[in-house]
């Protein structure tokens, strides 16, 4: 098996595709509800992305994380990861869900081969979720969450994008959650698309969160629970969970970036934040040799860059593309 190096020595071993641009949610920051929707025929088939995957553990992809829009929400999603969790040289499947349809499908997912979930919660207040995200479905997801522990989709991690003046008030509360009901919480910093409705939202830089918790107790910093992520982690006295944060805007991590995303319609991404991409659908659905369809991963990354300019000195970059359609 050969091993993918991009042009900054990093050693790209995680897949990340997003299998459809549908969502049963419509946060204020993606729009995913309302936006102009793909075709079905431009959407990857399952066959499509077995064998993307298949070509890409081949070279050197061990692990692959499911997203979109909402993968459950996706028809016979369980057969997808069934048939990722086939395909020789992948040992780490994980899904990215709003975890609505999770205790539906939890334990489905796990016989499949799911190994984890992360699971997105902005708000633990029911009126403030139907306006983050326009849906009335707060017990939804508690009930996901707790399905998920139950039938172990371990570790299961709770992603919180913290929006100033639209969650930041709720810091503490979701801090509080990693002592008294053992969640591992991750602090996201918003990222500024300026192509998803998402004008009027603003990021909490991580070090402004950090210095609020401080009133809960010293942050210790830990070993996190298992993933390929760059969230810096720690505890709080007496925590049973831990506090990721993830910097993408103070503190970006590009240097370890070891990722390679596929979109929804089949395009081969180097970077959530860049807008290059490769077309891939096209050469898959022409006949394409699976030869010709490494050239393409490895053109893919070849041309990955080495650091995203949505902050630092050649920003802002609009990312053109809408995060439901790359997959967050
Ligand atoms: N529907 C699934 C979900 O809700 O987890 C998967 C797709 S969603 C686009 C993936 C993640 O991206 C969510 O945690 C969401 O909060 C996050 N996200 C979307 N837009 C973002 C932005 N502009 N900045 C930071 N995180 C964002």
């Amino acid at each position: 098996m050969t091993a993918l190096i991009d042009s900054w020595q990093r050693q790209i071993n995680y897949l990340r595709i997003s299998v459809t641009d549908l969502c049963n949610l419509s946060c204020v920051y993606c729009s995913a509800g309302s936006l102009p929707r793909l075709s079905h025929d431009d959407i990857l088939r399952y066959e499509e992305i077995q064998r993307i995957v298949r070509i890409a553990a081949s070279m050197g992809i061990t692990k692959v994380r499911l997203t979109g829009g909402e993968p459950l929400a996706r028809p016979d999603f369980v057969k997808l990861v069934r048939m990722i969790s086939e395909i020789k040289g992948i040992d780490d499947i994980a899904v990215t869900t709003n975890g609505i349809l999770l205790a539906k499908y939890a334990k489905e997912l796990k016989e499949a081969g799911l190994h984890r979930v992360n699971i997105s919660l902005d708000t633990l207040k029911r009126e403030r979720f139907k306006q983050i995200t326009g849906g009335d479905k707060l017990a939804d997801v508690l009930a996901g969450i707790e399905t998920a522990h139950q039938v172990g989709l371990e570790p299961v991690k709770i992603n919180t994008v913290v929006m100033r003046g639209k969650n930041d008030d709720e810091i503490l509360d979701f801090a509080r959650k990693t002592i008294t009901e053992g969640w591992h919480v991750r602090f996201i910093e918003f990222m500024p698309f300026g192509s998803c409705g998402d004008e009027g939202v603003e990021t909490v830089p991580t070090a402004e969160i950090q210095e609020r918790i401080k009133v809960l107790g010293k942050l210790e910093p830990v070993v996190g629970p298992a993933g390929n992520g760059p969230a810096k982690y720690y505890q709080l006295p007496g925590s049973k969970g831990s506090l990721g944060f993830i910097t993408p805007m103070t503190e970006h991590f590009c240097a370890t970036c070891n990722r390679l995303r596929v979109t929804s319609d089949g395009h081969l991404r180097p970077c959530l934040l860049g807008n290059d991409e490769i077309a891939l659908k096209n050469t898959l659905r022409s006949g394409a040799s699976d030869d010709e369809i490494k050239q393409l991963i490895q053109q893919a990354v070849a041309i990955k860059r080495e650091e995203h300019h949505l902050s630092g000195e050649l920003a802002p970059e609009v990312v053109t593309r809408p995060m439901y359609q790359i997959g967050g």
